[in-house]
C-alpha cells in the first residue's frame, strides 16, 4: 500500500512543521479558530500534515480555563451544570464557525451531548463516528478528556478538507462519561433506533500524558479490523507511533460497542504504566499535557478516519484475535460530581 496523495484547495490551512511541537506558550488571545495563513499550492502528503499544533494548544487551553471562550468567559471546570453547558456554548461557537450544523443531543434536563455531521462528496448512507467525553471530575480536566475533546474538535476542523470522502463523519462530544458513560449510551442507544449504519466508532480519552516522551498509545478493544487497519495507516502514512493494543473498558466505546457497533478507544499508555499521575485530581491541567503527543495521536485519528472515509481496503487475512488475550485496566467511575477527590 503507497501513501496515498491528497490536493488541499487554497482554502487549506497553512501547514505548519509537527516534527517538534514542545509545549509552546499561546500566541493569541482572540478567535478561537487560529487559521494562521493560507496556501496555495497542493501538498503531496496525508491530510494529517494539516493537523496544527497551535490551534490545537490554543482549542486545549479554551477548554482548560487558560483562554476565554468569549470576554471575561472561562470553562474553570467542566463537571457542573453550568460548567458543561459553557463547553457545550465554545463547542458550538467554532463548530458554527467552521461551517458545521450543531445537533445537540438532550437526554435529560441539563444533560446534553453535542454532534456535528461532515456528509460524504458521493451520497452515502454510511457513518464512521469519532467521539469524546466532554465533561471532568469538575476539575480543569486537561488529560481527562479536554485531550480528547480536542482531537475530535481538530479532526472535524481538518477532515472538512479531504476531498473524495465516501462515508459521512460524525463528531461526537458526550456529557456525563464520568457518571457511567451516561451521555455516550444514551446516543449510541439514539443512532441504532435510528437505524444509522455506523461502519466504526473511534472514542478518545485521555490521549494527553507521555512521561517517557515515547508517543506510544493504546487501542482498547478495537473490534474487526480497527488493529489491523490503525497499524496498516500507521506504516502507510509513516507516523511510525508505538502502538499497544488492551482490552481496557469503561470508556465510551464500550457504549457503541454494546449496540453492536465496531468501537475502539484511543488513549495514552493507561495499562502500561505511562499515564497521568494527576488522574482525577485538581492538578490535571493545561501545562501537564504533553502537546507533541496529543498531536502525534490526533494525527494517527485523522489520517485512520481519513482512509476510512475514502474507502482504502483493509489489509487482507487479518487473524482476528479475542481481547481478553490483552491486558486491562479499568477506570473510575464518580456516583455524582460532587465525589471529586481531594488533593
Ligand atoms: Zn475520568
Amino acid at each position: 500500500m503507497k501513501t496515498r496523495v491528497f490536493t488541499l484547495l487554497a482554502s487549506s490551512y497553512f501547514l505548519l512543521s509537527c516534527a517538534n511541537p514542545s509545549i509552546r506558550p499561546l500566541q493569541s488571545q482572540g478567535n478561537p479558530n487560529l487559521r494562521p495563513g493560507i496556501q496555495s499550492q497542493s501538498v503531496p502528503q496525508g491530510i494529517e500534515t494539516a493537523v496544527n499544533p497551535e490551534r490545537m494548544a490554543a482549542y486545549l487551553a479554551t477548554f482548560t480555563g487558560i483562554r476565554p471562550l468569549a470576554p471575561n468567559t472561562l470553562i474553570p471546570e467542566r463537571g457542573t451544570v453550568q460548567g458543561r453547558e459553557l463547553t457545550r456554548q465554545f463547542l458550538t461557537q467554532t463548530l458554527t464557525e467552521l461551517g458545521y450544523k450543531v445537533e445537540r443531543h438532550e437526554y435529560r434536563r441539563n444533560a446534553a451531548n453535542i454532534m456535528v455531521r461532515l456528509m460524504a462528496d458521493t451520497p452515502s448512507d454510511e457513518y464512521i463516528l469519532v467521539g469524546a467525553h466532554m465533561d471532568s471530575v469538575r476539575n480543569a480536566g486537561a488529560d481527562d478528556n479536554a485531550s480528547g475533546s480536542t482531537a475530535v474538535l481538530e479532526a472535524a476542523t481538518v477532515l472538512r478538507e479531504l476531498k473524495g470522502r465516501k462515508v459521512n463523519l460524525i463528531f461526537a462530544w458526550f456529557d456525563e462519561e464520568e457518571l457511567g458513560l451516561v451521555g455516550s449510551r444514551h446516543l449510541a442507544r439514539e443512532l441504532r433506533t435510528q437505524g444509522l449504519k455506523i461502519n466504526s466508532v473511534h472514542a478518545i480519552d485521555m490521549m494527553g500524558f507521555d512521561g517517557d516522551g515515547d508517543h506510544a498509545l493504546e487501542l482498547a478493544r478495537p473490534d474487526g479490523v480497527l488493529w489491523d487497519y490503525y497499524k496498516m495507516v500507521n506504516q502507510t502514512h509513516k507516523l511510525n507511533l508505538p502502538l499497544d493494543r488492551t482490552n481496557t473498558g469503561r470508556s465510551d466505546h464500550v457504549s457503541f460497542h454494546d449496540e453492536g457497533y465496531d468501537s475502539l478507544c484511543i488513549s495514552e499508555e493507561f495499562t502500561n504504566g505511562d499515564s497521568t499521575p494527576h488522574y482525577h485530581r485538581r492538578s490535571d491541567t493545561y501545562e501537564t499535557v504533553s502537546q507533541s503527543f496529543l498531536v502525534a495521536g490526533t494525527q494517527l485519528i485523522v489520517a485512520t478516519v481519513g482512509d476510512l472515509s475514502l474507502k482504502v481496503p483493509a489489509p487482507v487475512n487479518i487473524q482476528m484475535v479475542p481481547h481478553d488475550r490483552f491486558p486491562s485496566r479499568e477506570r473510575e467511575f464518580h456516583d455524582s460530581y460532587d465525589n471529586l477527590p481531594h488533593d
